[in-house]
């Protein structure tokens, strides 16, 4: 049980450290006990901790409105907050049903994602995943979205080569949308990688073709940047990878630097504006939650931006990722490594019982959970999912802890496959 924190390590009840390599997934940014956003925090707590966003705005919600419209992808200039990633994805889809009803036309009733994609826990995100073992149970409740093969190479079912799996991938896309558009209110994905999934990455130009074809079609571009965004992929955004911009962008995990619940859906002026008129018209969107845009969660966000500013986070990136993919280098070639994946310091390790002939473990086996069982003896927390085993530290981790952290990986992996 964990008790304690100090800069990127976890301590547990009985004094023993841990490194933090997945960033108490995905959220501790600038690590744990960061002073300048326990400060403003604390500063917050003298003013208000929490007034309603209903029919009210506060001064830490509008300002950390405005800054992330500065730092999103251009168009997007509007902010609907809510209080975790899946209620941020849950958002953009109710939004862009919604947004196509008041075009005055049929409704649109469907969405298109990707096979594998992990969307968030609600009905409404399970609705548009693609991972079995979160649907199953739920299928009865659930609306079925279109599925597309998801650009993940060496598991495409398309195509293995890089170039050959993100045009065969988006041609089905595009046959898609040829065939059904006018039905189609938007299209979900997670941009660059498909997290839950076990760190699957698109090849390059693969979201860049989304984007070009969800345009022509006229179908709204939904980014769920709720586990790549701030930093994460080396960039503030994946999107901007691209060039990218969505209509709808999904954002939270990161969003607080990893002090408190909080989530934004940006959308833009075009969007927006159709959810205009007085309440009689029935444009409102409807939907709101009681702690939406909490003024201390919101307060954690504007430090968590500024530290980015301050410390200068993502041009500090570059040794990091590059440390990253000298180590993976290393641990490509042992002998049950399937492959080693990498966005920026997003890593997963897919262990395969026969790496030839791409034979995996038995789920028996259990390979993956079996070697953060042996990294945890080593002190550091990472996380399997399935063979894959994933590593997202913060972002604030030194050349130096990277490297640390990685050893430890390796020689799990090695002992336990041995
Ligand atoms: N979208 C993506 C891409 C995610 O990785 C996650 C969480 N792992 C979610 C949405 C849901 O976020 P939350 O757990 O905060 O509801």
């Amino acid at each position: 049980m964990i008790a304690a924190a100090n800069g990127i390590k976890l301590i547990d009840t009985e004094g023993n450290e841990f490194f933090d390599g997945v960033s108490s997934l995905w959220v501790n940014i600038h690590g744990h006990r960061k002073a300048a956003i326990d400060e403003a925090i604390v500063r917050q707590l003298g003013q208000v901790a929490h007034t309603t966003m209903l029919g009210l705005a506060n001064l830490p919600a509008y300002e950390l409105a405005g800054q992330l419209v500065g730092i999103t992808p251009a168009g997007l200039n509007r902010v609907f907050y809510s209080d975790d990633g899946s209620t941020a994805v849950e958002v953009a889809l109710k939004m862009a049903f919604q947004y196509w009803r008041h075009q005055g036309k049929p409704d649109k009733q469907k969405f298109i994602s990707l096979e594998q994609a992990y969307h968030g826990d609600t009905v409404g995100t399970v609705s548009v995943g693609g991972i079995d073992l979160f649907h199953r149970v739920f299928k009865p409740l659930l609306f079925t979205p279109v599925h597309i093969p998801a650009p993940s190479c060496y598991h495409c079912r398309l195509a293995a080569d890089p170039a050959e799996c993100g045009l065969k991938c988006a041609a089905v896309l595009e046959q898609v949308l040829a065939e059904q558009h006018e039905e189609v209110a938007g299209l979900i994905i997670e941009p660059l990688v498909q997290a839950a999934a076990g760190m699957l990455m698109s090849p390059p130009g693969y979201l860049a073709k989304v984007r070009e074809i969800t345009r022509k079609y006229d179908v709204l571009l939904i980014a769920d940047e709720v586990a790549t965004g701030f930093g994460r992929t080396g960039t503030m955004f994946a999107c901007e990878q691209e060039a990218v911009a969505p209509d709808l962008m999904a954002l939270s995990k990161g969003i607080t630097g990893g002090y408190m619940p909080l989530a934004a859906t940006l959308t833009t002026d075009e969007v927006y504006n159709a959810f205009l008129g007085d309440y009689a018209a029935k444009k409102t969107f409807y939907h709101g939650h009681s702690y939406t845009g909490n003024p201390l969660a919101c307060a954690a966000a504007l430090a968590n931006l500024r530290i980015f500013r301050e410390e200068k986070v993502i041009e500090g990136l570059g040794p990091k990722i590059a440390a990253i993919a000298d180590r993976l280098a290393e641990m490509a070639v042992l002998a049950h490594v399937g492959q080693v994946r990498q966005c920026g310091l997003i890593v997963g390790i897919e262990l395969m019982l026969d790496k030839s002939k791409k034979v995996p473990y038995s789920w028996e086996q259990a390979a993956g959970a079996s070697v953060c069982r042996q990294a945890r003896k080593y002190g550091l927390i990472i996380r399997p999912i399935g063979d894959v085993v994933v590593f997202m530290p913060p972002l604030a981790s030194t050349v130096a802890e990277i490297n640390t952290m990685l050893a430890i990986i390796k020689r799990s992996v090695t002992e336990v496959t041995a």
